[in-house]
């Protein structure tokens, strides 16, 4: 026997709680489009056009529930195929952050506090990162060609102030040294934050509009205190 579909009284459904999202969901055309272009579609069934209906309906708790705002990548394909210029990752980053914190998936949540607490989601202390990133720049100088190189920390007035993501201080330290064999053979004067030198923003990522202003008002901070204009985020 074939299986039916909850049938949903449209008339019952609450559509003015949508009436802030920066998108018009109600000018879809199922065109299909987003679902051709998305390289998550079909993982757990997920399927943009049918987000975008759901939420077009009034349909979101459950979609809140749901893994799919988790699945997807954020990547923002089906925008960019969107003949109606919907705005399908802005809306999956606002059903994210719809979600309980304590049932945000995987390890987000507490990366994203411990960067509250300390600048930077593996709670590193300032001294440990300054050994750290200190001991590769030492690393690289007895490398050919890098004889001078030093780390520079707190550069005051740098021209380039760069974030980092925390594995290159953990797991992939080696990854560090690409970045800055560029700036040492541009000669680029450059600097890295000794606190809040973390790059990677999960309030962002997590839909926390709060904790994504904090990061990113702590980067702003550095650079106003440093002096300096130019921000890489390579993250
Ligand atoms: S591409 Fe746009 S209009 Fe077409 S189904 Fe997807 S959301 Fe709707
Ligand atoms: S933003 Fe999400 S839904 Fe849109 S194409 Fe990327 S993965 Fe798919």
């Amino acid at each position: 026997m074939q299986d039916t579909q909850p049938i949903h009284d449209l008339t019952q459904l609450d559509h003015t709680r949508y009436k802030s999202w920066p998108f018009n969901q109600d000018i879809c055309l199922t065109c299909a489009l987003c679902a051709s272009a998305c390289p998550a579609s079909g993982i757990d069934a997920l399927d943009p056009r049918s987000l975008v209906r759901q939420v077009g309906y009034g349909l979101e708790d459950a979609l809140v529930a749901e893994r799919w705002p988790w699945i997807c990548t954020m990547c923002a394909k089906c925008e960019h195929v969107c003949p109606m210029d919907i705005q399908i990752a802005d809306m999956v980053r606002n059903l994210r952050g719809l979600r309980d914190r304590q049932n945000v998936p995987g390890i987000l949540q507490q990366g994203l506090e411990a960067a509250l607490e300390t600048g930077n989601n593996l709670r590193l202390p300032q001294e440990d990162f300054v050994f750290i990133v200190e001991d590769v720049g030492e690393e690289l100088a007895e490398e050919a060609g890098f004889e001078n190189f030093k780390v520079a920390l707190d550069k005051d007035g740098a021209n380039l102030l760069t974030t980092i993501h925390n594995k290159l201080v953990n797991t992939h330290t080696e990854d560090l040294k690409h970045f800055w064999k560029i700036f040492h053979a541009a000669g680029e004067s450059w600097t890295l934050p000794t606190d809040n030198w973390e790059g990677t923003n999960w309030g962002y990522f997590t839909g926390d509009d709060e904790a994504m202003k904090t990061m990113v008002g702590r980067i702003v901070a550095n650079l106003d205190k440093l002096n300096i204009t130019h921000l890489l985020l390579p993250e």
